[in-house]
């Protein structure tokens, strides 16, 4: 298996393994992250990990971890949900609870877990919420990331992210050092297929029709946290840590 397949299977795969540290022993934090595309969830996700010691699990980063492997290596459903994803449409759900269910153990992780890119649809957050359930587990908080639309559309259109360690830059607001290369690891850097205009208008549409009223279903279910996302991530995450704070112990 070449280095990218490896690299692809082990992401949820059979091998996975939590690598989180206990960064709270004794604690734990189960936890969604809502938002347009666009809004930043992947760079937060990964600063509340750090910091919270959870476990990471991102629906979007395993189809792409999956676009890297040969055809060959997977099953049917993940080859026509990488077609959904390539055209900026929302992966059916049977598909994507499936692959959820497959990572249960992330679900019972110790220290807790922090879902970024899933629930996206009300039949997909009845899911979890089974899942959940069957665990005997409960939801603490919900973050919801809010960005005015103009924003999210010109941070979807300059983001440029490094094929290989999946940083985020940004052609205005976070440059790289030299120009199509990541700073952190050399990488060289891309525009997601998912990130061009056409399929950028494809999201936001599936965000508005089939995400936005995930707002209120958790607002009703008591654990929506509401985030500004304007701003640096490093004042976009200190705005998180203020609001959780304010309901639990961080
Ligand atoms: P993301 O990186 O979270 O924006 O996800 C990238 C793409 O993966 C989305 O545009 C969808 O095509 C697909 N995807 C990721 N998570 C889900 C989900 N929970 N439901 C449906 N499609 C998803």
């Amino acid at each position: 298996m070449s280095e990218k397949n490896e690299r692809a299977a082990w992401i949820g795969g059979p091998k996975m393994q939590c690598a989180t540290k206990a960064a709270n022993p004794g604690r734990s934090f189960r936890m969604v992250l809502l938002g347009a595309p666009g809004v930043g969830k992947g760079t937060q996700a990964e600063m509340l990990c750090e910091r919270l010691g959870t476990c990471q699990l991102s629906t979007g980063d395993v189809f792409r971890a999956a676009k890297c492997m040969d055809e060959s290596q997977l099953s049917p459903a993940m080859v026509h949900a990488l077609g959904y994803m390539q055209r900026g449409e929302l992966v059916p759900d049977d598909t994507v609870i499936d692959m959820v269910k497959e990572r249960i153990g992330c679900l019972k992780c110790q220290n807790g877990f922090l879902l970024d890119g899933f629930p996206r649809t009300a039949s997909q957050a009845g899911a979890l919420d089974q899942m959940l359930a069957s665990l005997g587990l409960k939801l603490d908080a919900v973050l919801n990331f809010e960005l005015p639309l103009e924003q999210v559309v010109e941070r979807l259109g300059g983001r440029r992210t490094c094929q290989s360690c999946k940083t985020t830059f940004h052609v205005v607001s976070k440059p790289p050092q030299v120009d199509g290369i990541c700073d952190r690891c050399g990488g060289t850097l891309y525009t997601r297929e998912d990130d061009r205009p056409e399929s950028i208008r494809v999201r936001l549409q599936a965000y508005e029709d089939s995400t936005k009223p995930l707002v209120e279903y958790y607002a009703k279910a008591g654990t929506l946290v509401s985030v500004s996302a304007d701003g640096a991530p490093g004042k976009v995450f200190e705005n998180c840590m203020e609001e959780l704070r304010k309901r639990m112990d961080v």
